[in-house]
């Protein structure tokens, strides 16, 4: 069986690993490209957009895919409303993993926008003064008007070149991140409120609990509607779907 895992995600990652152990089972891993050095992963893996659903769908079967899991980032819409029409097209069986968002506690300040710039307008209507974005590089866009606003940016890769922001500064890392590390760099910083997309899972989580610690308001950037199709929440849920098809 050769199944393609649209990747990108530690689940993804962890799909890859544990299918590489089944005997008969060819595991690709397709990953975007974003990051400069993506974490090695089990199995094949191919890197790059396949250049939209129909592209997609040529891909499907001149790699004589099986079946497909979309583990792509719940924020990675494109990807997976492609991949919906890329499988269909191709008559692949497609299996969605997508995590189950944050939810708040009574200790939690959340304040939920529908996407990027209601975040800054949000951050600068309520007077924040150093704000730290973990929102990932294609949202900063929304950001460049805030002159007045310290802002921390967390990056998986140091930029090569300036950032479309005013007054900005730079970190760099990749979860999974440590709650008593994200709480020591938020207190170091005087960040004064987070902005962050619910992306739900573990790995990003410490700097939520960080938040809640410190009393600091996360400005949290919400789900938009997800792809339709068959979808599960975890990885064993994946794995237990591929036992389905014979191999
Ligand atoms: P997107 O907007 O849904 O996708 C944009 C285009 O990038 C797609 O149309 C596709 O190009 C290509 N692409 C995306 N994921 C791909 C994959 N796994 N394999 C091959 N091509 C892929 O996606 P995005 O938000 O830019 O995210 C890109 C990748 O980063 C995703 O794989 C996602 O899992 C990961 N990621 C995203 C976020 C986030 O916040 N969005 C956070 C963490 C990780 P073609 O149309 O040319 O095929």
């Amino acid at each position: 069986m050769r199944l393609l895992i649209l990747g990108g995600t530690a689940e993804a990652a962890a799909i890859a690993e544990q299918a590489v152990a089944r005997s008969g089972v060819e595991v690709i891993t397709s990953l975007a490209g974003r990051t400069r050095a993506p974490r090695r992963v089990p199995g094949e893996q191919r890197i790059g957009g396949f250049g939209g659903p129909e592209a997609m769908a040529g891909y499907l079967r001149d790699e004589r895919i099986d079946v497909l899991v979309d583990a792509t980032h719940p924020f990675a819409v494109n990807i997976s409303a492609n991949a919906a029409a890329a499988c269909d097209a191709a008559g692949v069986p497609r299996l969605m993993l997508v995590r189950p968002p944050w939810q708040p506690g009574p200790d939690d300040n959340w304040i939920g926008v529908a996407d990027g710039p209601a975040a800054a307008a949000e951050i600068a209507a309520r007077g924040f003064r150093r704000a730290f974005l973990a929102t990932g590089r294609q949202e900063l866009p929304a950001f460049a008007g805030l002159a007045d606003i310290w802002l921390l940016v967390r990056l998986v890769d140091a930029p090569s070149e300036a950032l479309p922001l005013v007054n900005y500064d730079v970190v760099t890392g990749r979860g999974p991140f440590v709650e008593d590390e994200e709480h020591a760099m938020l207190s170091r910083h005087g960040i004064d409120v987070i902005v962050a997309k619910n992306a739900g899972g573990a790995g990003s989580w410490p700097k939520m609990a960080a938040a809640r610690r410190l009393g600091i308001p996360v400005v949290m950037i919400e789900r938009a509607e997800t792809q339709a199709g068959e979808t599960v929440q975890t990885v064993a849920d994946v794995m237990a779907w591929l036992e389905r098809f014979p191999f």
